[in-house]
């Protein structure tokens, strides 16, 4: 008996073009302890509320341990639903808890929206810069992203406008609060052109918003969600994972009814629902703290770890550098002089135990070279001059 053995046949195309990256295999060097990193997009551990968070946990598999260990919906706990629809509603956009869908992380919120929304070919335009994995994220599902040139503000309504009318894009998708990579926020008044256009050109928006909760200082903007141009087309992501735990993997998605529908049938089809005893959790600890007292512990830290770096990086950068100044979120973005590359610079710096991520991977197009992200989050403010003291001798 002859036997031959036929090979398999090949990965999806998709799962190919996402090759290694050059980047990640350096930032994989600064899990030593004795690297003081600006690269990861992480919330402070050691600020994580875990004792009530834990107590939440032995509550309710105490109290309904055959609720919480079962199979649930796929729409998710209603205590957490209602939570969420109550605390937006607080901000001024009318919620119920049939508006919302539970995910596992506003990541999976992008997912659905995607499987929802995106045929092969779609056009999804997107910030230049703009969040790396909602750029996988859209490649996977075959959409041709297009960027849109930004500002210091953020996305520049003239030019939505016009790329809007050339590309007839389906879906625009915006960080508007501390933006990541840029810290960016959109001012009100591009709020309401952005939905204005998304009203003559019909697109969706998927307002993705991880970060508006953790604001230190001025004032907060009105969600596009909440503008009457737009309500009918705007998808507003939250998320669990800066403000509780990014571990538990919590977030929603707030949709018109029809797609949110459809985002359950994607979501069934993707995990069943999420973690029943993680979401139980949540609402527990929702329902016995007020999660704005914990929030005020987390924004006082990130300003103090804030307004270290911003003290610190005149010393430390090239002169001809320029940095905004977040009111929020982890990030602040750096734009080295001409004839400086972050990307090449990145070996040296973590020679000298301090990192950052180079800019280049968060640009759809026409990446700057000089780009960096650099996070204040997870380092005291001591910890933080002296990581801007490393940083120095990176560029001297
Ligand atoms: N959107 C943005 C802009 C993010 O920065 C992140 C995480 N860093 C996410 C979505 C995903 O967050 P999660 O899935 O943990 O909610």
């Amino acid at each position: 008996m002859t036997s031959t053995r036929a090979a398999v046949p090949a990965l999806a195309q998709r799962a190919v073009s996402v090759g290694a990256s050059p980047v990640r295999e350096i930032l994989a060097l600064t899990a030593r302890p004795e690297v003081i990193s600006f690269a990861g997009g992480l919330p402070a551990p050691e600020l994580f509320d875990a004792a009530a968070i834990a107590e939440a946990y032995a509550r309710v598999l105490a109290e309904q341990p055959h609720k919480v260990l079962q199979y649930s919906t796929t729409e998710g706990d209603p205590a957490l639903r209602a939570a969420v629809a109550a605390r937006l509603s607080g901000r001024d956009l009318a919620t119920g808890m049939d508006d919302i869908l539970v995910t596992g992380g506003s990541q999976q919120g992008l997912a659905l929206i995607a499987t929802a929304l995106i045929e092969p070919g779609d056009v999804v335009l997107v910030e230049n810069p703009t969040y790396l994995a909602a750029l996988q994220c859209f490649g996977f599902a075959g959409a041709r992203v297009v960027p849109v040139p930004t500002d210091a503000y953020g996305v520049i309504p003239e030019a939505l406008e016009e790329v809007a009318r050339r590309e007839r894009p389906k879906l625009l998708y915006l960080v508007p609060n501390f933006q990541n990579p840029t810290g960016r926020t959109l001012p009100l008044e591009r709020r309401r052109a952005v939905a204005e256009v998304a009203e003559r050109h019909g697109l969706w928006i998927a307002e993705d918003d991880p970060y508006g909760d953790l604001r230190f200082e001025g004032e907060s903007v009105p969600w596009i969600s909440a503008l009457p141009e737009a309500a009918d087309r705007t998808i507003l992501l939250g998320s669990f994972s800066k403000i509780m735990s990014p571990g538990m993997r919590l977030g929603w998605l707030r949709a018109p009814a029809a797609l949110l529908r459809a985002c359950v049938i994607a979501k069934q089809a993707a995990d069943l629902h999420t973690s029943t005893v993680d979401q139980a959790a949540a609402a527990r600890y929702l329902a016995d703290h007020d999660l704005d007292v914990h929030l005020d512990r987390v924004r006082t830290a990130y300003r103090a770890r804030r307004d270290a770096l911003l003290a610190g990086l005149p010393a430390a950068l090239p002169s001809g550098s320029t940095w905004n100044r977040p009111e929020g979120g982890m990030f602040v973005w750096v734009r080295l002089p001409a004839g400086y590359d972050a990307t090449a610079l990145l070996p040296t710096a973590v020679g000298h135990n301090v990192a950052y991520v180079p800019g280049l991977p968060f640009f759809a197009e026409a990446p700057e070279a000089g780009a960096l992200r650099m996070s204040f989050t997870t380092h005291t403010p001591e910890e933080i001059e002296e990581g801007l003291r490393r940083l120095a001798k990176v560029f001297a």
